[in-house]
């Protein structure tokens, strides 16, 4: 039997943080994934947008979240060697006049006066682009490469022998005092980072999560050259030579399968503003862990102590989850609270 600290089920984005914000506290750590090509994280754009475009708002603990969140990938680079976040201004286009005028009135007010800049601008090429009442872009706003950051990360984690690749399985934990046996590990604790697939888990399950599915594209342009991310109804961001286009938001259809219909809907938003012709290089579509209350998922179990869960980072894993881990952490390790906001003991009765 070999004895660790937490065995962590999912490498998606909240079981990456985590993970690594427990071995920066000396834990002994054991992440089980089983691999699936399209999770969230590594579908998702990895987007961090400090505002919301539609209400012209802060976007949730915005101020505490990102810092945060820029200093946690900042170390994973220094540590795997690599860059994954990158800085871009995301910009707006405006639709009318009357957009263009709230966005300049927003600009003064001082809870936005870092996060968007007060300029009408007109960045891009005017004939590939229709864009009439100009443009105006976020400050502070970048994204992660997450695909590559959880591929890096895995092997990190591999070669610490702290990764296996396996679907878990909920028949095979044994409980006692003191610990919870898993196969031939023992820990202190599971803590589960399923995503979307939390659903399946007979501990969990009850958790009330209301699921998003999404769809992005990978295209190309004929001859529109963008070197800043854009969003009007559908984000467009510059990657890798190439751009991804997203995404879709759909609560009926819970799967992973990229679809027609996905694909029509993305590029007819596109070519609302863009007058090239779009082409697709790839396809891909996951599912949100989105939850009713839209707040994310910490705790343990109400009966088995030994078993928590740190899930529900919704649309916005990329910002929210580093935070949130270090919340975790202090509550695994000092018994800190939970906020009331986050915890899951706000669904029980
Ligand atoms: C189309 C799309 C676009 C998005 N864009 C953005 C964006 O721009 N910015 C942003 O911040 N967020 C974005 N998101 C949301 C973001 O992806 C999520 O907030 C985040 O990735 C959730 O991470 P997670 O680790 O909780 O879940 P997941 O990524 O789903 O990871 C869960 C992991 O657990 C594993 N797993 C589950 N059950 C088991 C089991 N029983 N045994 C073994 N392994 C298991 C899965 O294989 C998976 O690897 C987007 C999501 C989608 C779908």
């Amino acid at each position: 039997m070999k004895e660790i600290d937490y065995i962590i089920v999912g490498q998606g984005l909240a079981g990456s943080v985590l993970a690594y914000s427990l071995i920066q506290e000396n834990q002994k750590v054991l992440v089980v994934d089983e691999e699936a090509e399209s999770s969230s994280s590594r579908v998702a754009a990895g987007l961090c947008n400090p505002v919301v475009f539609k209400r012209l708002t802060k976007s949730w603990m915005i101020d505490e979240v990102l810092p945060l969140a820029k200093e946690f990938y900042q170390k994973q680079e220094a540590l795997l060697n690599d860059q994954f976040y990158f800085d871009v201004p995301i910009y707006k286009l405006f639709v009318d006049e009357k957009e263009q005028s709230f966005w300049k009135q927003k600009s003064n007010e001082p809870h936005l006066f870092d996060w968007i800049n007060h300029k009408v601008e007109y960045p891009f090429d005017k004939e590939k682009m229709m864009y009439p009442f100009g443009a105006s872009k976020t400050l502070q706003s970048g994204f992660l490469k997450t695909a590559n950051w959880l591929e890096k990360f895995k092997h990190y984690l591999i070669e610490k022998e702290s990764y296996i690749n396996m679907k878990f399985d909920y028949d095979k934990i044994k409980f006692s005092e003191n610990a919870v046996v898993w196969n031939d590990y023992s820990a202190k604790k599971i803590i589960f980072c399923e995503g979307y697939q939390s659903i399946y888990n007979p501990y969990f399950d009850w958790l009330p999560f209301k699921l998003t599915k999404g769809e992005v594209l990978t295209v190309k342009f004929k001859n529109l050259k963008i070197d800043h991310a854009i969003n009007k109804g559908v984000f467009v961001l510059p990657f890798e030579g190439e751009y991804k286009l997203g995404a879709t938001y759909n609560w009926d259809q819970i799967d992973n399968k990229s679809t027609k219909e996905g694909e029509t809907e993305l590029i007819k938003r596109a070519k609302r503003f863009i007058n090239d012709e779009i082409i697709t290089v790839e396809h891909k579509a996951g599912v949100r862990p989105t939850v009713s209350d839209r707040r994310p998922l910490l705790g343990i179990h109400p009966e088995q102590y030994q078993l928590a869960v740190f899930n529900g980072m919704g649309t916005k894993g990329v910002m929210l989850a580093p935070y949130f881990a270090e919340k975790m952490v202090q509550f695994l390790l000092k018994n800190k609270k939970i906020s009331p906001e986050a915890n899951i003991n706000r669904f029980l009765t």
